[in-house]
């Protein structure tokens, strides 16, 4: 969004900081690895006033929203904090900063958005906030409540991206099923993807984020008969113990979980199943971890990530008394990775000698590999396909390709 007002105001956008005569840092302010990873760039970037072209630096984003005032005293180096809040008057404030005449109006239209994903994929953003409200996450406050985006406005997006080249779509949002229950009354995300695979020039569709409580029989039925959707569930989890999910003010349990993840797994076969879950949560026991860990090991997720606990300041986790030491916290993370590590290998293996169709992403840094991502992988999250580069491969092409070994969470496959 913030590219594209520049872009359409006349400035030349590029990725090297070296070359850049304004900076521009979007923040996240989620857990505490994410506000630690922010602060560290905002000051990388803070060096670049230093060596190189850089005359402003801009920071946003959900960090500056929870924590301006002290990010003013504390990192002087930028030279404008703009929170959430301020948006509005987004373009106003930088050309302020930068003393230049602008005639744009500001914007906060999708439409003027500038792809930052490739030429190939797109994220398609369906609704702000969340209405949720787990007791762990800041997010409804940083964010407020769940507005989803009208459908006829999502669309009209998704043909302009289609008609810019876009292949893949990503369809996200806090929670993606909750879509449409704000404005008309009912999730409607099965009659948003169902409309959107009528869109020409898609080749794939995906959606993240969708929570267990609200994937219905509609949902997984557009998912199973429709062949541009990528058969690909991602479904934060969290946890598995009813006592732990209850405190997060999960709206599932441990049965309905089991319950929608046989079901989506009966339906579509070759289903990949992404979760993420939360260790260490304040009153978190062995004997809730063993549960967790039981349950991973029964269900054998093909994609997983684990985060350790964080107390975010203002939500009601932060208050439970029982907190868990961090050396707690990351035994049990390690634990998890150890076990996932070992499910993944299991699961890759049994992929060689499948062909699949893949995009390609790009080349590795030597130039050697084509770097391509099947309907199994979603990009920067998941694995790579390595295939020896012939040197007729296109970025952004679609090729198929053998799978014929495993290296690490990756693949490597070869052109057919
Ligand atoms: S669903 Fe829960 S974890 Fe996800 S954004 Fe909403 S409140 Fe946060």
């Amino acid at each position: 969004m913030c590219i594209g007002l520049f872009k359409k105001n006349k400035f030349e956008i590029v990725n090297d900081p070296k070359q850049a005569e304004i900076i521009i840092i979007n923040t996240c302010g989620f857990i505490e690895s994410a506000k630690q990873e922010a602060i560290n760039t905002i000051l990388e970037m803070a060096q670049f006033k230093k060596q190189g072209k850089c005359k402003y630096l801009i920071a946003m984003g959900c960090l500056v929203q929870r924590y301006k005032k002290e990010l003013e005293k504390s990192i002087p180096e930028v030279d404008l904090f703009l929170s959430i809040d301020e948006y509005e008057n987004l373009w106003g404030k930088i050309s302020k900063l930068i003393n230049k005449e602008v005639k744009s109006k500001n914007t906060l239209e999708y439409l003027d958005r500038i792809i930052s994903s490739g030429d190939t994929t797109a994220y398609l953003k369906i609704a702000e906030g969340c209405s949720n409200n787990c007791t762990y996450c800041a997010i409804p406050y940083i964010r407020g409540p769940y507005v989803s985006r009208k459908m006829e406005d999502i669309l009209i997006e998704a043909e302009k991206l289609a008609k810019s080249g876009i292949k893949e779509l990503i369809v996200i949002a806090q929670d993606t099923t909750k879509y449409g229950v704000d404005i008309y009354g009912k999730p409607v995300l099965a009659e948003l993807l169902e409309k959107l695979c009528k869109i020409d020039g898609l080749k794939w569709i995906r959606f993240l984020y969708a929570y267990p409580e609200s994937i219905t029989d509609e949902l997984i039925d557009v998912v199973r008969r429709n062949d541009k959707i990528c058969n690909y569930f991602d479904i934060p989890l969290q946890h598995f113990s009813d006592k732990i999910l209850k405190r997060m003010n999960r709206k599932s349990d441990s049965k309905s979980i089991k319950n929608i993840i046989e079901k989506i797994r009966k339906k579509i076969p070759d289903v990949i199943l992404r979760t993420t879950m939360i260790v260490g949560f304040p009153g978190e026991t062995e004997e809730d971890f063993f549960e967790l860990y039981e349950f991973i090991n029964e269900i054998k997720f093909e994609k997983l990530g684990v985060f350790k606990y964080s107390k975010e300041d203002g939500t009601p986790a932060s208050r439970i008394p029982q907190q868990v030491h961090y050396k707690t916290k990351q035994k049990r993370l390690d634990k998890i990775m150890t076990l996932q590590n070992q499910i993944s290998k299991i699961k890759l293996e049994e992929k060689i000698g499948n062909i699949y169709e893949a995009v390609v992403d790009g080349f590795s840094d030597d130039n050697k590999f084509i770097c391509a991502r099947s309907y199994m992988d979603i990009p920067n999250e998941d694995g790579t396909i390595f295939i020896k580069n012939n040197g007729k491969v296109k970025q952004g092409e679609f090729i198929n390709c053998k799978i014929i070994n495993v290296r690490n969470y990756d693949l490597i496959g070869e052109l057919v």
